[in-house]
């Protein structure tokens, strides 16, 4: 990395590069010597330098301003070149504009700044904020969401640019246990494990809109959603092992106010005790589904994470995902700093209220940015790609003409990019006439990968782990600063 980027540009360029390289499994050595290097990070107008080395080397321009700023960068068009996106704010694009400046020798100048545009959607500085909250017109103005990139993982595409050519000489650290190409990970928030009826009319009446279900929830018989034990069954008899997110404080009433729908239930009650002594015998996980003002004070968001460990017992290794995805609308990154300082191992929360697909353009665990520290936020996420509602009651809206195709797509991301398939399934989805459809998913879901010997299937903790462990390795094996 040139000397001449420094300060606030230098510290964000090495978390875009560490992110990028952990996730693609190589190591680095920083050098000061342009000649020694095999990618050459230098200022966006830095004149063109004399190669004398023997190696191919790559030159990798980049912009600070969009480092320092990155909301400034404000693109309104994608194009793609060299078989990858670029985010462009120029009137006049083409497609499949050349990526690379060829020479002298075997020099190569990348024309793009993938460094920065990596950078600028891993802190969502493409999101737009509300105190309010997100809406589907916010979150449809997205330019993910308007160019259909939801389920383009486009920092792996940009990881195969950069380090690519490098596979020959050196291979990458494998991504996933056994030998697996992909990894998938299977999850259930529990937000009705017994069917509330004035929720339930309330949910149809104010988030779905929807008076004719409200009035059949009104006057309905209650539907069964104890329904644990056929879960642990359909997965279990697979070979397969997911996690459950349980509410640690029952709701209050007054939070509809506020237009967020709490759950009701009390993890203190027996049956939720006998609940999570069956879950952990049998392998499954059981983390925290944050309540919707988790993330208004640290304090009571701590509070429920050590409610929910002391009830489930099993340690404090925790992983968590927020109700209804809900992070400070305004400033959902001071949410996910937040998930570091109460201790969180993992959080699994970024994605989009209304849309399936990758919010951040990674389908990869990575560490978020903490810019008001200019550092990684040690609690990992993993990106999560699929909900069940947004198969069936969004599925228009999401652009979906047949769930399980749907479905099957992401497997074929997975594999194509050696992902992790983050899926979340509600409990109470499993109903069979209720969620007859949503339920017959799931099951599809579970035997297309019980078929399939490429996939690693795993808890959310035991991927965590794993890739905190790999990322570990990876970092002993690299030399920071010369
Ligand atoms: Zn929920």
């Amino acid at each position: 990395m040139e000397p001449a980027l420094g300060g606030i540009a230098r510290l964000r360029l090495w978390y875009v590069l560490k992110t990028l390289l952990v996730g693609y499994g190589y190591g680095w050595q920083a050098v000061a010597n342009q000649d020694a290097c095999d990618l050459c990070i230098v200022p966006w107008d830095c004149p063109p330098v004399s190669i004398t080395g023997q190696r191919p080397m790559v030159m990798l321009p980049v912009l600070e301003s969009t480092l320092i700023d990155p909301e400034r960068f404000q693109p309104q068009r994608i194009l793609r070149s060299g078989g990858v996106v670029v985010f462009t704010t120029g009137e006049r694009v083409t497609d499949d504009e050349p990526l690379w400046v060829h020479g002298p020798g075997d020099l190569r100048t990348l024309r793009f700044d993938l460094l920065a545009m990596a950078f600028w959607l891993l802190t969502g500085s493409h999101e737009t904020h509300s105190p309010r909250g997100n809406t589907i017109r916010v979150e449809r103005d997205n330019i993910l969401v308007r160019e259909g990139l939801l389920m383009t993982p486009i920092l792996e595409e940009y990881s195969e640019v950069l380090f690519g050519t490098f596979k020959d000489q050196a291979p990458p650290w494998p991504r996933w246990k056994n030998k697996a190409r992909y990894a998938v990970t299977l999850t259930h928030d529990v937000d009705f494990p017994s069917f509330i009826r004035w929720i339930a009319a309330a949910k149809f009446l104010l988030v779905q809109r929807d008076p004719l279900k409200m009035w059949r929830d009104l006057f309905a018989k209650a539907p069964d959603y104890w329904l644990f034990n056929d879960v642990i069954a359909e997965e279990g008899d697979r070979g397969l092992r997911s996690a459950f997110y349980f509410a640690s404080v029952p709701g209050k009433w007054a939070n509809l106010a506020k237009g967020t729908l709490d759950t009701f239930y009390d993890i203190a009650d027996q049956k939720f005790l006998s609940l999570f002594e069956q879950l952990r015998s049998q392998g499954f996980e059981i983390g925290l589904h944050a309540n919707c003002q988790a993330h208004t004070s640290e304090q009571q968001f701590s509070r429920e994470l050590q409610t929910l460990i002391q009830y489930r017992g099993g340690g404090s290794d925790c992983g968590n995902r927020h109700h209804c995805w809900l992070l400070d609308p305004a400033n959902p990154n001071e949410t996910l700093a937040m998930h570091a300082r109460i201790g969180l191992v993992y959080d699994t929360s970024l994605m989009f209220h209304y849309f399936n697909g990758l919010r951040r353009g990674t389908v990869l665990p990575f560490h978020p940015f903490d810019a008001s520290r200019n550092e990684a936020i040690q609690t990992l996420q993993l990106p999560p790609v699929c909900m069940d509602d947004y198969l069936f009651t969004y599925r228009i809206l999401n652009n979906i003409h047949d769930p399980l195709t749907h479905l099957g797509d992401w497997l074929a991301i997975g594999q194509r990019f050696g992902g992790l398939l983050m899926v979340d399934y509600h409990s109470h989805f499993f109903h069979p006439v209720r969620f007859r459809r949503e339920r017959a998913s799931y099951l599809y879901f579970l035997n297309r990968l019980q078929e399939d010997d490429m996939v690693w299937v795993a808890t959310p903790m035991e991927i965590a782990k794993h890739w905190l462990e790999r990322e570990k390795g990876i970092a002993k094996e690299s030399f920071d600063e010369y």
